[in-house]
């Protein structure tokens, strides 16, 4: 069954050249680095530049103001990356978290077999049977912690944040005095082996994960799995992306973990179809009981009120970080022709935009450069400010548009004399005089973190 969440009819079909857009743009602006470029890269792992940096940045923070900081009902945690293997034993990530790999005998390329569009074909060389039979490879990255390579120095890199939270739920119910219906989130990084890492930062082998385990009473558990379907569907629309390029999906019956009774994925629209953004799954009590059972420790809640002890049952909204980070890159991106020439923006949410607000002063000559560095010390305790007197202040504008600065602020020849500088916005284009008296309480007002 899939649930859409926006109107069949106004729903354009995917635009495969975007893709090539915004790789350029993010390699041409600074956003996102191939890794270790100067040795000829290393697929699928990338580094975000100057300005992805804050981008990224700026997405895990509306993350957290809206899970976190907007919430009496979440606290947050930041767990370790390494783990022994008792956690992922009882999480059965040693046993379970694999893909079907086929290699085709052909031209000796590997393939994740439920990815295929035909199980037979190699998209690759063509070639059709010839493949070898699927093997489960377990997609966890296994390292050794301390000199030793005994299996007793055995650990592994996180796959997901998820288990954090599980086995620190006793430390937080008995150290926040929260009780369910209340969560715990975490961002941070997590690897997986992908056996297909691509389509740039989409499946790469590290990358960036913003979860949540809401833990409720079991009799709670649909009512609230509903509302983060709802909740977190809405996160992507207020930040920006166009209801018509996102959707829910739920998952058959078929793709269901054998613990989750109801699981469905926000998908966004990418240039070569829809694909999952985030997945939200009503876990039961599976998470729970099987690290009390390998741990030997009560993971329960006992409520004191009515007597009650229960394993709460968890929602647990998983998104991701850099993906989303894709997307709404993907979502921002525009192009329009303005006096002739091709103006490129990038109109981002200000509040994911890498900087609210440029400064520049019209003319290097002083005492313009001087004027408009006491403008930018007047901004930057409150925003991430760019700063730029190169070139002419038209191509100026089309650099800060391209990576989505929401207001440049010009401070010319006259500011000198009426103590006022032009704001400009990158949507409209419109200016307006502003004096620089009342700058700070103007751009906050045009702003609207
Ligand atoms: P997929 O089906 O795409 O492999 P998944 O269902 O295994 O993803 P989850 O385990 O639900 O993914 O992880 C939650 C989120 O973490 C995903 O929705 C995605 O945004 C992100 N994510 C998972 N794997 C990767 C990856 N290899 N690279 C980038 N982001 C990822």
């Amino acid at each position: 069954m899939t649930k859409t969440a926006g109107a069949e009819s106004e729903r354009p079909g995917p635009d495969p050249a975007l893709f090539d857009k915004i790789v350029n743009l993010c390699k041409r602006r600074g956003i996102v680095f191939g890794s270790a470029e100067i040795y000829g890269g290393f697929r699928s792992a990338y580094d975000y530049g100057p300005i992805g940096a804050q981008l990224l940045r700026n997405v895990k923070d509306a993350w957290w103001r809206s899970m976190v900081q907007m919430r009496s009902d979440v606290v947050g945690l930041d767990a370790s990356i390494l783990g022994p293997p008792q956690v992922w034993e009882a999480s059965g990530h040693l046993k379970n978290f694999t893909d079907p790999l086929v290699d085709c005998t052909v031209c000796k390329t590997r393939h994740r077999q439920d990815q295929l569009d035909d199980p037979d074909l190699c998209p690759n060389c063509g070639s059709r049977g010839t493949f070898t039979e699927a093997r489960a490879f377990n997609l966890m990255f296994r390292t050794q912690a301390g000199p030793v390579e005994d299996a007793g120095a055995e650990v592994y890199l996180r796959p997901e944040t998820a288990q954090g939270m599980f086995v620190n739920f006793k430390n937080i119910l008995e150290t926040s005095r929260k009780r369910p219906p209340f969560g715990i989130a975490q961002v941070g990084k997590s690897f997986r082996n992908e056996i297909t890492p691509g389509n740039f930062v989409f499946r790469t082998r590290e990358f960036e994960q913003m979860e949540l385990e809401f833990f409720v009473p079991p009799v709670e558990a649909p009512q609230w799995y509903e509302y983060w379907l709802a909740e977190r569907l809405r996160w992507y629309a207020d930040l920006g992306i166009p209801t018509h390029q996102l959707r829910l999906r739920a998952h058959d019956a078929d793709e269901l973990s054998h613990y989750s009774s109801g699981t469905s994925d926000v998908e966004f629209l990418f240039p070569w179809g829809w694909g999952e953004l985030e997945g939200i799954a009503n876990r039961g009590d599976y998470d729970l009981r099987q690290h009390a059972e390998h741990s030997g420790q009560k993971l329960e809640y006992f409520d004191q009120a009515s007597g009650e002890r229960y394993v709460p049952h968890v929602i647990e909204p998983a998104a991701g970080a850099t993906r989303a980070l894709m997307a709404f890159l993907l979502a921002a991106f525009r192009t329009e022709v303005v006096n002739d020439e091709l103006r490129t923006v990038l109109g981002l949410h200000p509040r994911l935009a890498p900087y609210k607000v440029a400064v520049l002063p019209l003319s290097r000559k002083e005492p313009l450069p001087g004027l408009a560095g006491d403008v930018l010390a007047m901004c930057q305790p409150h925003w991430m400010c760019d700063y730029d007197e190169t070139q002419a202040i038209g191509r100026r504008y089309r650099r800060q548009d391209e990576i989505g600065t929401p207001l440049c602020v010009t401070v010319d020849f006259e500011s000198v004399d009426d103590r006022c500088v032009t704001v400009r916005d990158r949507d409209t284009m419109a200016q307006d005089r502003v004096p620089i008296d009342a700058l700070v309480e103007h751009l906050t007002g045009r702003l609207d973190l």
